[in-house]
């Protein structure tokens, strides 16, 4: 792997609280460039702007894809990432959907550790934090014609955290959209593609307008079924069992999400993804058998949700408290990832 040495490194931020999200960036990054056919050899350079052509494909028709993942370290100096062959599996299910040829998914885990142990000394260690990993690939072609690209840029960056929401893990206020799409079957939903989060911005907005964190989506062609909210899939307790969407493609599938359900189920919990239509959700509130109401997702880890709003009505979920089992989730998820429990699962990278 090639090495473009920096000149001067950067200041590490000097107070771990105070880090936000995705707001400051390392000192290096990795880049790889696909050009006649095939993918070149991954460089780890330092980080800073690069200069496009201004009718890159990318800026124009949306070729373009991402993954988030994080990365640890323990009071040993000890590097753990959480599930990285998960993102770069589901990174290459998205290029095929958008038509972005694969990577070697051996080939960038290997240029992802190498970059990891670089910038070890940017991994944050105060409780809640992260090394957040940002890879991406985007259609570099100069050309506006509407056709895939032949070439394109795969890139790594990474950005020391904290917790993505700035009230940390109190409850969240989800706004139930029954007006605007995310995402439909057949469409790009189950991509993690950029495209998908401009189509959202608007709802988004209009919700934090309005005083909530979050919207709750639902599916597209009836706005009857619980899809997932902004970048976290949903879990629900109803009457002690664990709800959650099934992947009917226009949800994303959360390596969260997955592992949630992994955990839940070693522990004894019933787990059932299926279909839940937010008239059930509604229903199981005001009978009291609405237990708790969670979102699963790398950003937030597990984060509760507090109460939803749907057509004018507001639901309070669990008086506006976070739930024990979504309590237990965070903390053994949290735990395995730190390194605080034991990784009974062997989900965990050492470096
Ligand atoms: C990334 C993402 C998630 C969460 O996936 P994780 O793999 O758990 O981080 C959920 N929903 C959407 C729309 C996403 O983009």
């Amino acid at each position: 792997m090639k090495f473009i040495k920096a000149e001067k490194l950067k200041e590490k931020p000097a107070d771990q609280s105070k880090l936000g999200f995705g707001k400051i960036f390392t000192d290096y990054m990795l880049t790889m460039k696909y050009k006649d056919g095939k993918w070149g050899e991954p460089v780890i350079e330092p980080y800073g702007p690069v200069e496009f052509d201004l009718a890159t494909t990318v800026f124009h028709y949306a070729q373009g894809i991402f993954e988030g993942l994080k990365a640890f370290k323990n009071d040993k100096g000890e590097v753990r990432v959480f599930r990285p062959e998960e993102n770069f599996k589901r990174m290459n299910r998205s290029a095929e959907r958008m038509c972005i040829p694969q990577i070697d998914e051996k080939v960038v885990l290997d240029g992802l550790f190498e970059l990891l142990k670089i910038e070890k000394d940017w991994i944050p260690t105060a409780p809640g934090t992260a090394l957040y990993i940002r890879p991406s690939i985007i259609a570099t072609n100069v050309q506006l014609g509407v056709h895939a690209a032949t070439e394109y840029l795969f890139f790594i960056i990474l950005s020391p955290v904290g917790s993505y929401y700035a009230h940390g893990l109190a409850p969240t206020r989800l706004l139930v959209e029954d007006y605007y799409t995310r995402a439909t079957i057949g469409g790009t939903g189950e991509s993690k593609c950029i495209a998908n989060y401009a189509v959202s911005l608007k709802a988004g907005e209009e919700a934090e307008k309005k005083g909530f964190d979050q919207v709750l989506w639902l599916d597209a062609n009836e706005k009857k079924y619980v899809e997932e909210v902004g970048s976290m899939n949903m879990f629900f307790v109803i009457g002690g069992e664990v709800v959650t969407p099934a992947l009917v493609g226009s949800i994303l599938p959360g390596i969260t999400r997955k592992s949630s359900i992994e955990l839940l189920r070693a522990h004894g919990y019933k787990v059932t993804e299926r279909r839940v239509s937010i008239d059930e959700v509604i229903e199981a509130q005001k009978n009291g058998t609405l237990d708790e109401a969670f979102g699963t997702g790398t950003a937030a880890v597990i984060s509760p949700v507090g109460m939803m709003e749907y057509k004018g009505a507001d639901y309070v979920v669990n008086g506006g408290k976070m739930g024990d089992i979504t309590k237990w989730l965070y903390d053994t998820i949290t735990g395995i990832q730190t390194g605080r429990l034991e990784d009974k699962f062997g989900w965990v990278v050492k470096l």
